[in-house]
């Protein structure tokens, strides 16, 4: 895995970030800032929780969607923890989000 500091992703072997293009990549220490996934701030209180349960360090950062005015409920925010504990995140995420995450497409089947 190779590590962008300007974009805070790890991503496959490759000569360039695939979000910026910057040469200047690296391997990610276990403390390096990495994005774990961007959520709607409603979620993000879920995921704050459940990764603070599970003591992995974590920080959140609005996203201002340009030109938008849709309200504090419909701000994203992104979360980022440390390389060390991205895996581990994620799967948590997964989880979370896997069972609630019926909020986009009503791919759930009704129950009446
Ligand atoms: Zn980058």
């Amino acid at each position: 895995m190779l590590y962008c500091e300007d974009c805070k992703i790890v991503f496959e072997d490759a000569k360039r970030c695939p979000a910026c293009g910057t040469k200047k990549i690296f391997l990610p220490e276990p403390d390096d800032v990495c994005l774990l996934c961007e959520k709607e701030q409603i979620w993000g209180e879920v995921l704050a929780e459940v990764l603070g349960d599970n003591g992995i360090p974590h920080f959140r950062k609005n996203v201002n969607g340009a030109g938008m005015k849709l309200g504090a409920l419909y701000e994203k925010e992104l979360f980022y923890v440390n390389y060390g504990d991205l895996d581990r995140a994620r799967e948590l995420a997964d989880e979370l989000f896997s069972q609630n995450g019926s909020d986009t497409d009503g791919e759930d089947e009704d129950l009446e």
